[in-house]
């Protein structure tokens, strides 16, 4: 008899799609919210590294760095490899069922699934904010473990309301529901954002968790992404961290990079200026609606938006089919003042 392998996994896997992470060759590349400014890595950093010994399980250097640069506390700090690992071990930890708001980042949905979670999807409004109504009463009676809320959402852009992103932290905190949820605020994007973030808030809240990641400042390849709670909260995370998650060469190197806080804030002006200029530039293209946004990134609207991106990418720029989250929508990441240029010229060519 043939040997099915998918009879040998469980249902939840069988029907997972896998996060779309496909290296697609092009000369412009703006899908994947990545900085288009990189660092260069020294002789000196690499050659401190001691390949024969296991990582720092508990990378004490970088978390002492940027407890310090945002003012923190390094025992309320947890490193993941990328904070997509922070929220496979928070959904681990917390269990489902796993509530989150729509179009979202995909990974939420799908570590979920892959853990057997239920997922409990809700709808955001017309202004791409927060049903706050609907997700209060799901609270009360689905009594999520978890609830993940990305501000600046991806792909929309936009921070939802703060009062809103409260308003629910406290409803899932108090005995109305007989029953607590974390809810972590997803502030990957913060970083382009004109508002504050949560960080501020974390001392208010024991169920508040901001969830950060080094990834769109220009360490996308290092995969250091790091979560900012309550110490029981990290406590509990770490029962389930894998011991040495963040590796040696990330650990130095990001820990030497990230100091150069004056060139990373630099790359970030040029980013918000470039991306103010890429969303008046696409107002002016007939045919295109672009949404405001807080992040590094723009969601815009067009019409036969499958043929605009093949035709795009058979051009060599690569933005992101966001097809089958929101109907219709293209999602461009903002790069270099050239690469921005670029990109507009050749959707005022495939437009026509
Ligand atoms: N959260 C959001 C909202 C994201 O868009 C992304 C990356 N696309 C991540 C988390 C994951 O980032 P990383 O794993 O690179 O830290």
């Amino acid at each position: 008899m043939k040997l099915s392998i998918k009879s040998l996994v469980g249902p939840n896997i069988r029907s997972l799609r896998a996060y779309s992470a496909k290296e697609i060759p092009c000369s412009v590349k703006l899908d994947a919210n990545e900085s288009p400014y990189g660092f260069e890595i020294a002789d000196k950093i690499l050659k401190s590294i001691k390949t024969n010994r296991y990582p720092d399980p508990e990378a004490k250097t970088l978390k002492k760095i940027i407890a310090k640069n945002l003012r923190l506390n390094p025992e309320n700090i947890v490193f993941g490899n990328g904070s997509d690992e922070l929220i496979y071990y928070l959904i681990t930890v917390f269990g489902g069922p796993v509530l989150y708001p729509v179009p979202t980042f995909s990974m939420y949905g799908i570590i979920s699934q892959a853990l057997g979670e239920k997922r409990i999807e809700v709808p955001l409004d017309d202004e791409f904010d927060l049903d706050t109504d609907r997700i209060l009463s799901l609270i009360k009676k689905e009594k999520p473990g978890i609830i993940f809320l990305s501000s600046p959402n991806n792909p929309t852009g936009n921070c939802f309301s703060s009062e809103r992103i409260l308003k629910i932290v406290e409803f899932a905190s108090s005995l109305v529901t007989r029953h607590s949820s974390l809810v972590v605020v997803d502030e990957a994007y913060q970083p382009f954002s004109s508002e504050k973030g949560f960080l501020p808030m974390l001392n208010d809240y024991k169920n508040l968790v901001s969830l950060r990641t080094l990834s769109k400042i220009g360490f996308a390849g290092l995969r250091v992404g790091f979560m900012i709670a309550d110490k029981e909260i990290i406590n509990e995370v770490n029962k389930v961290r894998l011991p040495f998650n963040l590796n040696s060469i990330s650990q130095a190197v990001a820990a030497e990079l990230i100091k150069n806080l004056k060139t990373i804030k630099l790359h970030i002006g040029l980013i918000t200026s470039e991306r103010e200029r890429l969303l008046n530039e696409l107002w002016k293209i007939r045919g295109i609606k672009p949404y405001p946004s807080e992040a590094n990134f723009i969601l815009f609207k067009v019409k036969n938006s499958d043929k605009i991106y093949y035709r795009l990418l058979k051009k060599g720029v690569l933005v992101r089919n966001m097809k089958d989250v929101v109907n219709g929508c293209l999602r461009v990441t903002v790069g270099t003042k050239q690469e921005n240029s670029i990109f507009i010229k050749t959707l005022k060519e495939v437009m026509k």
